[in-house]
């Protein structure tokens, strides 16, 4: 089976071929340290860390990089504003690289907790200083920047008529005229040759702290040029996969494209697949500090495992827009907790003579790499898992041999979604498991009544549940609960 992943260039599912046979190479980007990872921040890179795992599945050799901004990021996505990593290093009264040291170390840490498979590569901007003066020096020698003043420009009409700009996401530069990208600073537009040029690299003002050498200015590069630069470094010229949040369908990704394409004077696209994850909201909103609905990842691993976090980045798709909250949290606590119970019980039985399970194995595996090789369907892959684990308990009886067998795929299929699925990892002794069983156990007999289009006495069911304090709705992926 093969599979087909949605590519912003082209705006539509195709079928993933590596440009090296069985080798794919994976650009992802990455966080600007400033700060602690939230939440969408991580959903992002559960993404990226499942498609990693999926393709190493598939059987290829995967070589993933993912960067780590360190400065010249602004607060501002037009080239204005404070530096961010300077500003928050400000804040904390600390040295802009005690502030990246200290944030770069947390990081790791929280993504090691959220079970997120060590990247080949996390380069640093900060360390890539001589490769970018390079890239600018190669982009102006190629015709495509220009120096106004000590900072440097890159000129996207001149790009835009040679080979179409900005072509991802389907736009062009007429749709951004009037769009994003067009506010500009009274001072750029004197040194612009157009609105929709960008900054190479910048000159720095006396007080900004994080500042190069350069043939230019003493300054600091555009936040484009880390990327392509680091990208082409270590994945070549060209390579088959390069991801981001869809915030970087404009400018991000065109911009990158575009320097890529003018440093090494190619005709050919740079990269085969561009990938975008939608962003989360946060209960119903977007989420922002002032809001007060900011969830950092820190924050969440002192009340939750960061598989539980997994469970539910693994219950939404990368390129559908969903909520986060608690609640769902709490949602994706019980599903995980389901699973564990499952591998509990197989432990625990003795077995018997049935056979019938080996069925449902080649079942799920055919399920399973199905909906994940449609554009990596994570729910469908999770809700299809969660009947299988289903399937088992109710076929305790089946040879221990085919059980054991049958506990391997669970754990290899949760692990794909980014699940531990380790022994001994969740204790389930509070009792609570015992009343959820039973829940579940009414739902599924529900279900069943009402497949056989016996609606009262399901009804009846939900109403009593009700009753006892549990709340069921009836949604598209199936029954969901909670205690109210
Ligand atoms: P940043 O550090 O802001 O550049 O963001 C790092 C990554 O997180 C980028 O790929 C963003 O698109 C992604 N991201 C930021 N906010 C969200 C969100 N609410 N939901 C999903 N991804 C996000
Ligand atoms: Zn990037």
């Amino acid at each position: 089976m093969t599979l087909k992943l949605y590519n912003t260039l082209t705006n539509q599912k195709e079928e993933f071929q590596p440009i090296e046979e069985g080798k794919v190479k994976i650009y992802s980007c990455g966080q600007t340290i400033y700060d602690d990872m939230h939440v969408g921040n991580a959903k992002t890179y559960a993404a990226w860390d499942i498609l990693h795992r999926y393709l190493e599945w598939k059987g290829y050799d995967v070589f993933h990089v993912m960067n780590i901004t360190d400065v010249g990021h602004l607060t501002d996505d037009e080239d204005e504003g404070e530096d961010k990593v300077e500003k928050a290093a400000k804040e904390r009264k600390l040295e802009p690289m005690e502030l990246v040291t200290e944030q770069v170390r947390r990081w790791y840490k929280e993504m090691d907790e959220l079970n997120m498979k060590r990247h080949n590569v996390n380069p640093r901007a900060t360390g890539h200083m001589i490769d970018m003066i390079e890239a600018v020096k190669d982009i102006i020698s190629n015709g495509y920047g220009y120096e106004k003043n000590g900072t440097v420009y890159f000129d996207v009409k001149k790009f835009e008529k040679e080979h179409d700009y900005p072509k991802l996401g389907g736009r062009t530069i007429e749709d951004l005229e009037t769009g994003a990208g067009g506010r500009v600073s009274d001072e750029e537009v004197e040194e612009k040759k157009s609105p929709h040029d960008f900054a190479l690299w910048i000159k720095a003002s006396p007080e900004h702290i994080m500042k190069w050498p350069s043939p230019w200015s003493m300054g600091y590069p555009g936040w484009h040029l880390e990327c392509s630069v680091m990208g082409s470094k270590y994945l070549g010229k060209k390579f088959d996969i390069h991801s981001g949040g869809v915030d970087h369908i404009f400018p991000h990704h065109p911009n990158e494209r575009a320097q890529n394409m003018a440093m090494n004077d190619m005709d050919q696209e740079p990269v085969n697949f561009w990938l975008h994850s939608e962003h989360i909201t946060v209960e119903g909103e977007k989420m922002s500090k002032s809001k007060g609905n900011f969830y950092t990842i820190s924050d969440l691993l002192e009340e939750f495992d960061g598989e539980v976090i997994r469970t539910f980045f693994a219950s939404i798709h990368y390129r559908s827009q969903s909520d986060f909250s608690l609640e769902s949290l709490e949602e994706s606590e019980k599903k995980l907790d389901r699973f564990y119970r499952t591998l509990n019980e197989v432990r625990t039985s003795e077995g018997g003579d049935g056979t019938d399970l080996k069925e449902d194995i080649k079942w799920i595996k055919k399920e399973f790499e199905k909906a994940m090789d449609d554009d990596l369907n994570t729910p469908l892959a999770m809700s299809k898992l969660i009947e299988f684990s289903k399937k088992i308990n109710k076929k305790l009886d089946n040879k221990k041999s085919i059980l054991e067998e049958a506990e391997e795929i669970l754990k290899e299929l949760g692990r794909l979604l980014g699940l531990r699925l380790e022994e001994g990892q969740r204790s389930t002794s509070d009792g609570s498991e015992d009343r959820e069983e039973f829940v579940e156990l009414l739902i599924d007999i529900r279900e069943e009544l009402r497949e056989k289009g016996e609606y009262d006495t399901a009804d009846e069911i939900r109403d009593r549940l009700k009753e006892l304090g549990v709340v069921l709705e009836d949604t598209e992926e199936g029954p969901r609960w909670r205690l109210s």
